[in-house]
């Protein structure tokens, strides 16, 4: 048997294989496919999906984060429609000391997603992610990679500001974070930039340091997610800048590649 075939058929049953033993990712060469999630679960005896060459760059597949959209409204909610459901939300200890909330901003249908951790004091007081001098990095990273702001959609985990800019806490994260699935669920980006610890770890369920994440394509959803380092880390430890440039050109040439398809 090929080692193509092997790939293409028998590696569903080698990931189940692996979870038990605590692997929360694997390494996939760039030639092999990726099962989707209904191929990993199809039945016994059922014939299986020929593998399909793909372009993708090199990844890696995450186990958990597919049950976190299994129980979201229909697919083909809008932006708009996540937004009047969020309303005046009150749905965890946040509300009270917020002055807005910062629901997200840019594209709705953008190929290109960021999400952050939660918004400061800028972002708090203007109603929109991204405005401080953080926010204002993040501009000239987008730019850098030859997109303007309005072509990509931003938000973050928590739409509220936690006081002093502490960290969000789970119980915040739990209550505030199906409302970013539904963002997501509704942009679709081909690729999602998670900026920083809680974006990534929130995203992916996982634990893992952002210095491990960062740097690499994550299957997610279909789409791809690279994590890098949050432009506020960037503005304490500016010699970090050359990582998170490698990160975005790696965004910029896989989103080019999939234009000239
Ligand atoms: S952080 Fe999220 S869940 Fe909490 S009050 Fe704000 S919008 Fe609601």
């Amino acid at each position: 048997m090929s080692s193509k075939k092997t790939v293409g058929n028998e590696l569903p049953v080698h990931l189940e294989l692996y979870r038990p033993l605590g692997a929360r990712w694997v390494n996939v060469p760039q030639t092999a496919s990726v099962p989707t999630s209904r191929e990993t679960t199809r039945t016994a005896g059922a014939a299986a999906p020929q593998p399909a060459k793909t372009t993708s760059p090199p990844t890696r597949v995450f186990f958990d984060h597919r049950t976190m959209f299994d129980e979201l409204p229909g697919p083909h909610e809008t932006i708009q429609e996540i937004q009047a459901d969020l309303g005046d939300c009150r749905r965890c200890k946040l509300a009270p000391s917020r002055q807005h909330i910062v629901f997200g901003s840019g594209n709705p249908q953008a190929e290109l997603m960021f999400v952050g951790e939660a918004p400061g004091a800028d972002e708090d007081e203007q109603g929109l992610p991204f405005v401080g001098r953080a926010g204002q990095l993040l501009t000239k990273i987008i730019e850098a990679i030859d997109m303007k702001r309005e072509d990509v959609y931003i938000c973050n985990i928590l739409k509220c500001r936690p006081p002093e800019n502490r960290n969000p806490e789970s119980d915040e994260i739990a209550a505030c974070e199906p409302f970013l699935f539904r963002q997501i669920a509704a942009v679709k980006p081909r690729v999602i930039c998670a900026l920083g610890t809680f974006g990534a770890q929130t995203l992916l369920r996982t634990k893992e340091p952002i210095s491990r994440l960062r740097g690499q394509f994550i299957d997610y959803r279909g789409a791809k997610l690279m994590a890098t380092f949050h432009p506020a880390y960037l503005l304490r430890n500016p010699n970090e800048k050359r990582k998170v440039w490698e990160d975005v050109q790696k965004i910029r040439d896989y989103l080019r590649s999939l234009r000239s398809l």
